[in-house]
């Protein structure tokens, strides 16, 4: 069976990646791969649907045990792919999408060269500042930490094949879509 195409949607925080993937989801058929944290729920996340949400010593274990496909520590949690499930479905043959933070996307592209990359970044910070200020999801100091992580991010665009603004989000989707059409002509799976 040809295996399918595993799809790395990477970039800041607040960038809107979340976003572009729910609208992707909508026309693409795609496995989305659901990240473990030990990041406690905002409101109104359910757990295995939004995230995996593990403590901390659950997560070392099963990093002990080889069981993701990256991990990173981000401000102060730990998230990570789950390998097995996105093992299997590219062993169907099923397109998945990841979306992950730049250094897990780095050690996905070691890992498995032929992932393709896509990095969205912001129109500008102060856009990105403003767009963490109006989610309203994390506290001040954390919007700085996330921010500085940000331009840390943003100077490593240039390991990425491919480079999306997120300025206005059809665009966005309309390029990231045609990214995925492009690659599955790219990479026949005869
Ligand atoms: P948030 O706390 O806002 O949900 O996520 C923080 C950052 O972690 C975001 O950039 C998000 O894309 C990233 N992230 C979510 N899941 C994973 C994962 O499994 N691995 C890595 N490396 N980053 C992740």
């Amino acid at each position: 069976m040809p295996r399918g195409n595993l799809f790395v949607m990477t970039g800041a925080s607040g960038v809107g990646k979340g976003t572009i993937r729910g609208r992707l989801l909508e026309y693409h058929r795609m496995y989305y791969s659901i990240s473990m944290t030990t990041r406690p729920p905002r409101v109104g996340e359910r757990n295995g649907v939004d995230y995996y949400f593990v403590s901390k010593a659950e997560f070392e274990s099963k990093i002990a045990q080889n069981g993701f496909l990256e991990w990173a520590q981000y401000v102060e949690d730990y998230y990570g792919t789950p390998r097995e499930p996105v093992e299997e479905a590219l062993s169907k043959g099923q397109d998945v999408i990841l979306e992950i933070e730049v250094q897990g996307a780095l050690q996905v592209k070691q890992a498995m060269p032929e992932a393709i990359l896509v990095f969205i970044i912001p129109p500008s910070l102060s856009e990105l500042r403003r767009r963490l200020l109006v989610r309203g999801t994390d506290s001040l100091a954390k919007i700085h930490k996330r921010l500085k992580r940000a331009e840390e991010e943003i100077r490593m665009a240039d390991q990425f094949k491919y480079v999306l603004v997120n300025d206005q989000l059809d665009k966005a989707v309309s390029d990231f879509a045609a990214i995925i059409q492009a690659e599955r002509l790219l990479q026949p799976r005869m």
